[in-house]
């Protein structure tokens, strides 16, 4: 059994209260090793090693943060199958998913190497007579990330390069669930030669996330997880006056339209519906069928769902894993369940799965859900399609834009017009036209709209790199002894 502690000033630092929690394989449904969980001395020493480190690494030049990125960029392509090996085993997914997911976060370091670009300022010269306006972005100085168990190496890569890259100090407190990830990428990061301090993780629960919330040297806060959460990281950072990003929960809609490409559309809604177990905020929960679509889509569904190869993640052609906890694996089988007893048609059962070991559920297609029933409203966050029926686009779009929750969507069309209305009217952050996973790239910010995401800025790409910093205006005069005089008036540019 495995123990997981924390690192702090590219040291291994043991707790001194000694709480912890356990960590499971959830293929096996056995705990495999126990993650510290933090105390507030711990949190309060990962905060002084940031705040030591942070004016330093502010002062450092952007050649010598982009040398140093490329040196980690590199490390982590380069540990891409360990990093993917430890995430399968507490996470569940498959090897070739947690290496995709790594994939997507090296995107994120890649933006981040173009800092010297990102940082330009603003400059407008002679604005009045003899004097220059200039602008410049300069970070925040201690920065934290919170991360959900779903991502455990991508989230924190949402965060971490353009943190850094833009001159903060940052500490990462990773989900607790699969907290080794995490821990490996701090590994990378320190041997890619940060300078101590800049990157602390600190392991734990809402003890860990209380302390940083309240720790007057926290200067911002970016969170991913729940809604719930999301809502109470949100609220309490603004209270202490700390800038804040919190994306939370979602409950992700893919319109297919009568005209649409069945086998495609098909294909994509098992793909983003079952990809990950369904354990993805961008993943689609709900089809919304139009006219004369539903039938064969269900049937083309349907036809693929007993093809899905679900087993452990880290066995060869496995296509699906399991849950992450005994009890999330039950709460999805209890959603299946209700919407069953509520008048939903159960055309795939993922149910027979949950006898055996590991927390496993197969893919489950529920036909004719509406929106008033529990397993249409909440996030299940599970291997659960439900199709909606819906006769027109009007009222797929009233379905759409009356959920609470507004992260991704996506439309299955080959009517051009239709899509690009679509595009204007989703009140949706990201919109898939014919792509059911809409993720942004690096370059392009990722953020929900709604119960989706609490604060102003998106996370990763420009928004990011606004999210890490502030700006500072300049004006300088260099005048003439010669014009010098008291003048009591407000500034007037002349
Ligand atoms: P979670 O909200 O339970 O946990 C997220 C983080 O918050 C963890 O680090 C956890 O330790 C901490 N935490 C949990 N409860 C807390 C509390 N009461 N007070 C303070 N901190 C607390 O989320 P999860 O189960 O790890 O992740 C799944 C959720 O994350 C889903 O809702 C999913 O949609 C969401 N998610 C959203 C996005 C997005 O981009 N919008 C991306 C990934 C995951």
């Amino acid at each position: 059994m495995y123990e997981i502690q924390h690192r702090i000033a590219g040291e291994a630092f043991t707790d001194p209260d000694g709480r912890t929690g356990p960590v499971f394989n959830p293929a096996t449904g056995e705990q495999a090793g126990t993650v510290a969980l933090a105390a507030d001395a711990t949190v309060d020493a990962a905060v002084a090693s940031a705040k030591a480190a942070a004016p330093t690494w502010a002062a450092t030049s952007l050649s010598r943060r982009t040398k140093l990125l490329f040196a980690f960029r590199n490390l982590v392509e380069k540990h891409t199958d360990d990093i993917a090996k430890v995430l399968t085993a507490e996470h569940g997914k498959t090897l070739d998913d947690s290496r995709g997911e790594i994939a997507r976060g090296i995107e994120n370091i890649e933006y981040a190497t173009a800092i010297t670009e990102h940082m330009k300022g603003e400059m407008s010269h002679d604005v009045s007579t003899g004097i220059d306006v200039h602008t410049i972005r300069r970070p925040l100085g201690v920065v934290a990330g919170i991360t959900p168990f779903n991502f455990p190496a991508m989230v924190p890569l949402w965060m971490l390069p353009n943190a850094v890259a833009t001159g903060n100090a940052f500490i990462l407190k990773p989900s607790e669930r699969d907290p080794s990830a995490g821990m490996l990428l701090a590994e990378l990061f320190d041997e890619a030669g940060f300078p101590p301090g800049v990157l602390n993780v600190v392991n734990g629960d809402k003890v860990a996330v209380d302390r940083l919330l309240n720790h007057p040297d926290v200067d911002g806060i970016s969170f991913v997880g729940s809604t719930p959460v999301a809502k109470y990281i949100h609220r309490t950072a603004i209270e202490n006056g700390k800038r804040v990003q919190a994306l939370g929960g979602a409950k992700n809609h893919m319109i297919v339209l009568p005209d649409a490409d069945i086998d495609l559309a098909a294909d994509a809604a098992v793909s983003a519906g079952y990809g990950s177990a369904g354990e993805r905020c961008m993943a689609i929960s709900v089809v919304v069928a139009v006219g004369s679509a539903a039938d064969p889509l269900v049937d083309a569904i349907a036809t693929r769902i007993p093809k899905i190869a679900v087993g452990p993640g880290d066995e060869p052609g496995t296509e699906m894993g399991p849950l992450i906890t005994e009890q999330h694996r039950d709460r999805v089988a209890g959603y299946v369940e209700a919407g069953e007893e509520a008048g939903a048609e159960v055309v795939a059962d993922g149910r027979d799965l949950v006898e055996r070991p590991g927390y496993f559920m197969g893919p489950t297609l529920l036909d004719r859900v509406t929106p008033s029933m529990t397993v249409y409203q909440d996030e299940i966050f599970g291997p659960v399609l439900s199709v909606v029926r819906v006769d027109t686009y009007p009222e797929a779009m009233e379905i759409l834009n009356s959920n609470p929750y507004a992260n991704g969507t996506a439309i299955f069309t080959r009517d051009g017009g239709a899509a690009r209305r679509f595009e204007s009217e989703a009140q949706v952050g990201m919109v898939g036209i014919n792509v059911p996973v809409p993720v942004p790239v690096g370059s392009h910010s990722f953020g929900g709209w709604k119960n989706s995401l609490f604060g102003d800025t998106h996370m990763y790409g420009p928004e990011g790199i606004r999210f890490y910093t502030r700006a500072k205006a300049v004006t300088t005069r260099w005048p003439d002894p010669a014009d010098s005089a008291v003048d009591l008036g407000f500034p007037r540019n002349v």
